[in-house]
């Protein structure tokens, strides 16, 4: 069974956190003489630690209530909040499926958590079998999925993700950056049945915020206020919570972007494949197609010279490359430059 009261560490459970003056007066209209602002000025108010209009607008978009969501300063500082909350440094562990986003390792490190790595199934899948004997392991605390995941671009199995989440007693945490260039679905719904899970998404890839550094959490609401506990009192400042807001106002707009991505990635992948340069061109749930090639570091070198920047990914996947879907002139540009190169 799950308990998250063992789970989360001691010093996380006894803190008493940071109380701010936006903690103690939550009101929105007076003299404000609490916070040691400058009084002059539009950007002179520290902004709202819960971020609570932006919330409100999620929750709407995403059907998923407020007291289930939390925003970090992007998906990165969530992932490193998941290792302070539930890992204790020099002791305990997480798990992850390879290759995949290489920033679960990295935070990992940062707090000194050891990361155990399962490979991914010749279908970029994850073999249950391997993960089995981890089940028991009291020092492994987090299982971290990425579906679609990055670089492959495919989505895991339902089942497989399903089984994870109903046999390990720690959280799992499903990195869904690139869900909405997919047509399969969310895990969200697991949410209503287990207590484990907790749902990364962001503001970065499909509503086209990278800059603003919104990342979105969904999990149960007792998770939600470890990581409240946590975090910097103004992690996400007033600009960018207003920027993301605006987003959100333009649902049609960004589902519009989204389709022209997801066109323009079928009709890439196509003459893709069509090409001699190419060995393999893997099939996409996200914003970037994999594409083995016979010599990656060369081509990489060679679109570098035509001024086109693509991903180098050999170091994971033998001779691929990670091609991030531009406008339709990119692509074109794209091709073209293989064509030259390939003549
Ligand atoms: N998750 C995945 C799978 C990613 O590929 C990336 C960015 N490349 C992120 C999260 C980072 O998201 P954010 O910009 O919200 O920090």
């Amino acid at each position: 069974m799950f308990n998250l009261n063992e789970l989360v560490r001691e010093n996380v459970k006894s803190l008493t956190p940071y109380s701010c003056a936006r903690d103690e007066f939550k009101g929105k209209t007076g003299i404000f003489m609490d916070a040691n602002e400058n009084p002059f000025g539009n950007l002179n108010r520290y902004p709202d630690p819960y971020q609570r209009e932006l919330k409100a607008a999620i929750s709407r978009v995403k059907g998923i209530t407020e007291k289930k969501i939390f925003l970090g300063n992007g998906s990165d500082e969530i992932i490193d909040l998941c290792f302070r909350v539930f890992c204790n440094p020099g002791i305990d562990k997480m798990l992850t499926f390879t290759p995949t986003y290489g920033m679960y390792e990295v935070s990992a490190s940062v707090n000194d958590i050891k990361v155990i790595k399962v490979p991914l199934n010749d279908g970029f899948q994850i073999d249950r079998k391997k993960v089995d004997p981890w089940f028991s392991d009291k020092t492994l605390k987090l299982i971290f999925i990425c579906s679609p995941n990055n670089p492959t671009g495919n989505s895991m199995d339902y089942s497989d993700v399903e089984y994870i989440i109903a046999n390990f007693k720690g959280v799992v945490i499903i990195d869904e950056a690139y869900i909405d260039f997919s047509d399969k679905p969310s895990f969200i719904k697991l949410g209503y049945r287990y207590r484990n899970l907790l749902l990364m998404q962001t503001f970065s890839k499909a509503f086209g915020l990278a800059a603003v550094r919104v990342g979105m959490a969904f999990a149960d609401p007792a998770i939600i206020h470890y990581f409240n506990k946590l975090k910097p009192p103004y992690n996400i400042s007033t600009i960018n919570q207003k920027a993301a807001l605006q987003k959100l106002e333009k649902v049609v707009e960004y589902k519009n972007q989204v389709n022209k991505i997801i066109k323009e990635r079928e009709r890439l992948s196509a003459i893709l494949k069509k090409m001699e340069l190419t060995e393999r061109v893997f099939p996409s749930d996200a914003n970037f197609i994999l594409v083995k090639v016979k010599n990656a570091s060369q081509l990489y070198n060679m679109l570098i010279d035509k001024n086109i920047i693509v991903r180098n990914r050999s170091s994971v996947i033998d001779n691929c490359l990670r091609i991030t879907v531009g406008t339709r002139t990119e692509n074109n540009q794209l091709v073209e430059a293989l064509n030259t190169i390939s003549k």
